[in-house]
Order: structure tokens, then sequence, then C-alpha cells
């Protein structure tokens, strides 16, 4: 069946060639493409539909013998045209220089550096300073200057990654450590966030990473209660999921703040209204900070009088704000950089 096939390409090449040679006119050099070329009756397409006869292990071979045809014939014709003036050639081909230019895309911020940046806007209006801080920190201010005492289980081998070699230094387990440096190089009054990334030796899932972002704010005065607290992230949480939200405070435990509490917004999607909401699954509340007022050991630790200054704390994962507010089912395509998912926001 090749051999056949072999000498009818052949036979098909030569008979191309010897009335390609004759050809002078644009017309007749378009009918000879038409009657090898045309895709229902052409002498090439009449070639392919050989193919159903040959067997499973001739057929990549007559495949490849007759798309050698084809592209013979296209380059023969090309040439031709070119030769009698059908078409252009390559140098007498001029471009248009007042077309408009086809769109270049354009770049954005990532999804969790628009919403940092967007929470730092939020509270750059109300007056705090951002205060980035280094993530490689001492055990002291990650932990100690916190009230996190040495027997404390954040500070369990399997929370923490701590430094070889670097006596007293981790991969900051939080923020904050920001806070202390903070308070003890400045006098109250103190209005700050401090945005950035957090490490914790955690498996990554669906709502973990070893690496993660975070934005905690503090202020400390004279006569800060809760209140202050809770106007503060009233305006935050109806700034940035929508008015209408409501705040439920929970009690809590944070070794750094007395007292503590969690924090839930009522679900923008739904308010509670619809039993089959994706996004707060039903229960109308959706869990988005840690807060509380700063304990006074903590203030004494960096040298503020308790007696005098009280102040308040607060914080939150961007990863979780992300992927409430945006509908992100699982964190770890937040790092995957497809440009797919990236490209719905911003
Ligand atoms: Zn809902």
């Amino acid at each position: 069946m090749i051999d056949e096939l072999t000498k009818e390409i052949e036979g098909v090449r030569r008979s191309f060639l010897n009335e390609i040679e004759q050809i002078q006119s644009p017309e007749k050099l378009a009918a000879l493409k038409e009657r090898f070329l045309s895709r229902k009756k052409g002498i090439v397409g009449q070639q392919l539909l050989k193919l159903r006869d040959c067997t499973t292990a001739e057929k990549p071979v007559a495949g490849q013998l007759i798309n050698q045809l084809k592209l013979f014939i296209e380059t023969e014709l090309a040439g031709t045209e070119e030769k009698i003036g059908a078409r252009p050639s390559t140098q007498e081909q001029w471009s248009d220089c007042s077309l408009p230019a086809s769109d270049l895309p354009i770049g954005r911020f990532h999804l969790i550096a628009e919403i940092q940046r967007q929470i730092e806007e939020l509270f750059l209006n109300l007056g705090y300073e951002i205060a980035y801080g280094p993530e490689v920190e001492l055990e002291e201010y990650n932990f100690t200057a916190l009230n996190i005492p040495e027997f404390h289980p954040a500070r369990d081998e399997q929370d923490t990654f701590f430094l070889d070699g670097f006596d007293n230094t981790v991969l900051r387990t939080h923020t904050s450590p920001m806070q202390v440096r903070y308070m003890l190089a400045q006098r109250p009054p103190l209005k700050i966030i401090s945005p950035g990334k957090a490490f914790r030796k955690d498996d990554p899932d669906a709502t973990h990473s070893p690496c993660f972002h975070q934005v905690e704010g503090l202020l400390v005065d004279r006569g800060v209660n809760f209140s202050h607290l809770k106007g503060t992230l009233e305006v935050f949480c109806r700034s940035f999921f929508g008015p209408d939200v409501n705040l439920r405070f929970r009690p809590g435990y944070f070794p750094f703040t007395e007292p503590s509490a969690e924090v839930d917004i009522s679900c923008f999607m739904c308010s509670g209204r619809q039993p089959d909401c994706k996004v707060c699954k039903g229960s109308g509340w959706l869990e988005i900070l840690g807060s509380g007022m700063v304990h006074p050991q903590v203030l004494r630790n960096c040298g503020i009088d308790p007696e005098i200054h009280s102040g308040f704390a607060f914080g939150m994962g961007i990863e979780r704000v992300a992927m409430i507010k945006f509908g992100v089912p699982d964190l770890r395509l937040l790092y995957e950089n497809d440009l797919r998912l990236l490209g719905q926001f911003g």
C-alpha cells in the first residue's frame, strides 16, 4: 500500500510541476491552486481519503507522505505567485504606521498586595502610620514581650521556625513584634498598623500555609477603652465589606490582650437570610479578626505605664480577607500565580 501510494504521490508531484511551469497569469494560477488544494475535491484531498484503506501501522507514514506533498505544492504556489506578480514580494510589503497599536496586557497588583494596599489606605485615612518590621525577629519581641512565656505552646517547635546558628531568633509568627518595637521606640499617643509576612510550621492545605500575610493595628493613648476598639473596627469592616455589615464580638483569648475578642461580621452576601449561602454556610456570620485591649503587662514590658495609658490591638489574615471577600475557595490558589485566577481581580 505504501509503495503504491509513494508512486502515486510522485506522479501527482510531476504533473503539478509540469503545469505550474507553464503558468503566466494569476487567474490560471488560482485555478491550479483550486484543482490541487481545494478542500473537498482537490487532488491532495483525494489522496488523504486513501488513508482510510491503510492499516494502523501504515497510517503515520502515509499521512506524512501526503503532508509533504501538500507542503511542496503550497511552497511552489507561493513562489510562482510572487514571480508572476499575483502578490507583492515581501520587500514590497509595507506597514501603515498610523494604525493603532494592538493591545498590550496591563499589569496589576496581586490580590494579596491589592488587599494590603486597600487596608493601608483606609487606616492612613484614619490617621494611622504604617510600620513594617523585620521578618527575622528576636524571640524576645516575638514572644516574651508579648506576654507569651517560655512554656507557652506557641513557642513549640511544631509552630515556629527557629533559625539555626542564630540564638534567640525566629521567623516571626505574627506581625505583633513590630508593635513591641514601635512602643519601645516611641512614646504615646501611638497609632500604627503593621502589615507583612508571618511564618508558622503549618502543613499547606485549603486554609493554612507556612507563609502568610497579616495586618495588625495598635492604638495607645490616655483613656482608650473598648468602645474605641469597637468603633474603629466598625469603620474598617463597613468600609471594606459594605456599609450594612454588623459586627459581633465573642470572648476570646490572646496572651497579649485582656479582655480579648474574636470579631465576626454579618454575612455581606445574605445577611443570614439564606440557609444555603456559600459565603457563610448559612450561619450568617464570618469570623474575620482577633482583637482586644493591650495587656497591661505588654505595656509595662515596653516601658509604658498602664496606669496612665491604655490601648487596643487587632489583627487579621490578609489571605482570609481575600478568601471571604472574593470567594477564593483555597488559599493555595493565591500562591500559584495562575493568571486565569489573578486576572479576575484588581
Ligand atoms: Zn451568607
